[in-house]
């Protein structure tokens, strides 16, 4: 954070001043602020851009530019918010619940206090899309496989990590376990180079389309005792579904387990931003809603209190109060 800082001041001929350790930068009357997403592909990286074009759309009033950016994805966005790096970011909420307790993948770096939570967006089924051929029809069958468990700093393969505990399958079971990045995944698959790749994300999402318009690929169950375990056992996880038809060659729902999309920041991200940001997107929640296919279930009650471990950010929390969302 203070080399950024040190970095601004340097490079920048305007006079750049922070607020409060956040990396908000204000540059005479204009704030910038930054969402980290995921890959463009995904649903992460059109979740930021349809939140930036609504607070991009008053910047006038607000003197907020927002600018999203292309990340790993949950993990990665976390952690450059922690580091002031970034204001804003997309993260599942299984990675929300474990940075801001400090458990799991975040034990090592302790608790994330500052974290905050903004509101929660579409669910992400943990969705295993493998090809046709492949005799993959459940996550117990990719022992002996070549599968993309995700990428590094992706919540995708933190998640991984986690199932394939659950079912006691290590790296080494597999024939390959590679962590491709979203937007190779699918061509690698198409190519033979995998089996099956792994993603934790909403639905329809570009590359699953992408894929099962390609070649033929089906997405395999999440079910049984272990995924029973983990639901019954954790919080931010509950059962899902990948809706019959969705997707080329698969007219049968897919069963299986998820978690939600949410969008976090850090308590030193300034209240004028958040409340700007979240009247953005609230005003005008209609809108919001046509950006994207996988938010046409939304619904304003949930986005406030579902999937959200870490506290809401006082910006967030004046305006759900004012329209009287919470109490
Ligand atoms: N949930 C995924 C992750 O954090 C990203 C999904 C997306 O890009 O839509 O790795």
């Amino acid at each position: 954070m203070k080399k950024m800082v040190k970095k601004a001041l340097l490079s920048s001929a305007i006079t750049v001043s922070l607020f409060a350790g956040s990396s908000a930068v204000m540059a005479g009357e204009t704030q910038f602020v930054s969402i980290g997403t995921g890959g463009v592909t995904g649903v992460y990286y059109p979740t930021g851009g349809a939140i930036c074009r609504l607070v991009n759309k008053r910047r006038k009033e607000t003197g907020i530019r927002c600018s999203v950016e292309s990340t790993g994805g949950s993990v990665f966005n976390i952690n450059a918010i922690r580091a002031g790096e970034l204001d804003m970011g997309v993260a599942q909420s299984d990675w929300q619940f474990h940075a801001y307790n400090g458990t799991s993948k975040f034990k090592k770096a302790g608790k994330f206090s500052d974290l905050r939570a903004i509101f929660s967006v579409h669910a992400e089924p943990v969705t295993l899309v493998v090809r046709a051929d492949s005799a993959i029809k459940e996550f117990k069958d990719i022992k002996g496989k070549r599968i993309n468990v995700g990428q590094p700093g992706s919540g995708t393969v933190a998640t991984y990590d986690v199932v394939a505990k659950a079912y006691g399958i290590k790296r080494s079971d597999l024939k390959l376990a590679s962590e491709l990045k979203a937007a190779e995944m699918g061509q690698a698959l198409c190519d033979n180079k995998i089996d099956g790749y792994m993603m934790v994300v909403g639905h329809p999402a570009g590359l699953i389309k992408e894929t099962t318009t390609t070649c033929k690929a089906k997405i395999a169950d999440l079910h049984g005792p272990e995924i029973d375990k983990l639901v019954k056992d954790n919080s931010y996880y509950r059962y899902a579904s990948i809706p019959a038809g969705m997707y080329n060659g698969n007219p049968e729902a897919a069963k299986t387990f998820g978690v939600g999309a949410t969008f976090v920041t850090s308590s030193k991200v300034p209240e004028k931003v958040i409340y700007e940001v979240v009247k953005a997107v609230f005003d005008n929640i209609n809108d919001f809603k046509k950006l994207h296919p996988a938010f046409k279930n939304l619904k304003v009650t949930e986005m406030v209190s579902a999937s959200l471990s870490a506290p809401v950010h006082k910006g967030a929390m004046k305006y759900y109060k004012e329209k009287g969302l919470i109490k």
